[in-house]
Formats: structure tokens, C-alpha cells, sequence
């Protein structure tokens, strides 16, 4: 979280105050959500988060709850609705965990299959879209858009139409929404948890593109269907408030910042950093293909894996915080989102060189 955010939220916690600085006599997690006070949190959230990833007028923006896991199910329950009996065909595009873990989930509702996947190559790299076996009749492809726990990112989004494909593009990007700019002209959905980049774990963006509401399964929960949540503004039920005020302050603060094109210029800078230090050392590795290094999750590996616990204790001691890898591929991982300043990089880069000078 950045910093001026959560000072902002601390100091208006039990006392919040409206755009024209009139306090409202509480705190947002004592306001009801249908307050006219709490309609204003949430409208300002849509309308920056908008204005921010430039989402078109055609896609909807919805507020939700169950995480990025929960959309795994939410979004077959959702887009595979058939008139009659019968399985709708979706495709996934498998490039790590977190779109294993889609596909799996998936297969629940819909005919799922993977069009590709890397995980001969220890998902290192991203399978050449050309040789995507995407069927004709799939409901959606669905692709994770940055792999959080391998380190691989889609730098440009596929573009499925040119692949001859006419089914819309589901981006899981959890980890790196608002990282960067979306061309929203390849996508028909994306969802994220909020809590990598966005604010507090509790809530989850979701924004979709109107024509694909209203193909929900019968089994689909009214509280998790689109077209539900859409027509009541995301308040079809109870949202998670507090998170939606905490992203607002989020939000803001990205626009203070000069908006997702600055931010991703800076994001650029930073992971550039991490890699020529990963890459010009002796000791540390990143087996990620160069075309798709995430620059929010740098996932790093020791020559020399006895020294870990050395490198971590130390890590520790210099206030260089969750540096261990996530343990399905073990080693190191440094994230850096958003909220992570160019200092915080080049404390970890001078630690990592100074560990290597006195360790290796
Ligand atoms: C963290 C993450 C999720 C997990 O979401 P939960 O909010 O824990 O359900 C899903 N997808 C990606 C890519 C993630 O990084």
C-alpha cells in the first residue's frame, strides 16, 4: 500500500470527510452502503478507476467479493450458459499456477482445455500464439496475464481476433492491474483481486464488456451474477465498503502520480534494475524467457542454494521484507508493485550486490 494512502485513511477512521471536506460524523466501515455518503465513495471509485485504465463506456466496472479464485468459478458460471443440455468449450492458455488452477476450477462448469501451456518448460516462457489450439466454439480464452507465483508476464495482450478466433479474452490480472495501461480493444474480461495492487484482500475488480451479460448458467449465485451485480451498480448485495474506499484512496494516488503510463514507465525502471543486478552476478538466477519477465514479481534463485537462509536472515536484518520465494518453486521473489518505490529496489540491488561480494 502506499504510504499517503493508509495516513489518509488513518486519519479520517472514525471521522470521514466528503470531497468539500464536510466530515460525515463516522467512519466508512459504520456507514451503510446505500448512504448517500458511501453512493459517493463508490461512484468516485468507478469514475477514477475508469478515467485510469481508460475503460471504454461498454464495459461494465463491478465490485466484488471471493477473490481471483472465486472468479475461476464466477466466470464459466457466468459466460457458459447454454439454451438446453450440453457443455460450453472453454480454452486456457497455461502459463503458471494461476492458470492451471483456472482450467482445474473450470472444468466444474464448462468444457475446459488447455489451448496451450508451458509446463514442459517449467513455465518459463509463453507458448507461441500461433500454435494455440483455440476451438471455434469456446465461450472465452482465458489467459492469466501476469503468473505472480513463476515470474512471466504477457507484455502485449493476445489479440484473438488476428488468431481467428471470435471468442472474447478473459485476463486474469490480479497481479498487475493497474500497472500499466489495457487495451481494452482485446479483452472481454478481466478480473483481479485487489490485494496486489489495488488496496486491502476483500474485494475484486471485475470489468466486462456489456455484450457478454445475461449468459449466466442456472446454477449461477445471484450474488455472483454479472448482470446482477451490474444492473444494481455493484450493490446487489453488501460490498466490501472499506476496500472500496481503501482502492479509492488507491486510485487517487495513481492519478497523483501521473496516471498508469507514468507508473508503468516506472514499474519498467525498477524491474530493469532488479534484472541487470539478477543477470550481471554470479550467484543469482532468473530462468524466466527475456520476452516475459513479470515486473511485479522477480522470482530469483541461488548458484549456491545453502546460502538462502544466510541471504534471508540478512535480508531481514536490513528491513528487505518477504523475500522468500513461493514454496511450489522455492528459491527467492521479490514483488514489486506499485506501491513499491525505486529506493526499495535499489536497497534490495545493493544488499544483493554487498551478499554476493562477502557470501559467494
Ligand atoms: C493472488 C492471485 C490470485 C488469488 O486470488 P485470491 O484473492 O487469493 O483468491 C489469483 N490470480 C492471480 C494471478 C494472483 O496473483
Amino acid at each position: 500500500m502506499p504510504l499517503p494512502v493508509l495516513e489518509r485513511a488513518a486519519s479520517e477512521m472514525s471521522n470521514w470527510s466528503d470531497a468539500q471536506g464536510r466530515p460525515s460524523g463516522m467512519g466508512v466501515m459504520e456507514m451503510s452502503h446505500r448512504s448517500s455518503a458511501f453512493t459517493a465513495i463508490v461512484q468516485h471509485a468507478e469514475r477514477t478507476l475508469r478515467g485510469l485504465l481508460a475503460v471504454p463506456e461498454h464495459f461494465k466496472i463491478l465490485f466484488m467479493q471471493g477473490g481471483g479464485l472465486a472468479q475461476n468459478a464466477i466466470v464459466p458460471m457466468n459466460l457458459c450458459g447454454l439454451p438446453g443440455a450440453g457443455l460450453a468449450a472453454a480454452d486456457f492458455v497455461v502459463t503458471g499456477s494461476w492458470s492451471q488452477k483456472s482450467l482445474q476450477e473450470a472444468t466444474k462448469y464448462c468444457s475446459a482445455q488447455s489451448a496451450a501451456s508451458s509446463a514442459d518448460g517449467s513455465f518459463h516462457r509463453i507458448p507461441d500464439p500461433a500454435a494455440w489450439q483455440l476451438r471455434s466454439d469456446a465461450r472465452y480464452v482465458h489467459v492469466c496475464s501476469n503468473e505472480t507465483i513463476h515470474g512471466v508476464e504477457f507484455h502485449s495482450l493476445p489479440d484473438l481476433a488476428a488468431l481467428g478466433s471470435k471468442a472474447p479474452l478473459v485476463i486474469d490480472f490480479s497481479s498487475h492491474v493497474a500497472s500499466r495501461p489495457v487495451d481494452w480493444s482485446k479483452v472481454g474480461l478481466a478480473f483481479a483481486g485487489a490485494q496486489k495492487n489495488l488496496g486491502p484482500a476483500g474485494l475484486t475488480l471485475v470489468v466486462v464488456r456489456e455484450d457478454l451479460l445475461g449468459h449466466a448458467l442456472d446454477i449461477c449465485p445471484s450474488a455472483m451474477d454479472y448482470t446482477k451485480v451490474a444492473a444494481n451498480a455493484s450493490l446487489y448485495n453488501t460490498p466490501p465498503t472499506f476496500g472500496i474506499y481503501m482502492a479509492s484512496l488507491v486510485f487517487d494516488w495513481l492519478v497523483a502520480q501521473g496516471g498508469v503510463k507514468a507508473i508503468e514507465l516506472r514499474n519498467i525502471e525498477k524491474a530493469a534494475l532488479l534484472f541487470q543486478t539478477i543477470d550481471g552476478s554470479d550467484l543469482y538466477f532468473n530462468p524466466v524467457d527475456a520476452g516475459c519477465r513479470s515486473r511485479m514479481n522477480v522470482p530469483f534463485f541461488l548458484r549456491e542454494p545453502a546460502l538462502e537462509a544466510a541471504f534471508l536472515q540478512g535480508a531481514q536484518e536490513a528491513g528487505l521484507l518477504q523475500l522468500k520465494g513461493h514454496k511450489s518453486v522455492g528459491g527467492l521473489r521479490a514483488s514489486i508493485y506499485n506501491a513499491m518505490p525505486l529506493e526499495g529496489v535499489q536497497a534490495l540491488v545493493a544488499y544483493m550486490r554487498s551478499f554476493e561480494r562477502t557470501r559467494a
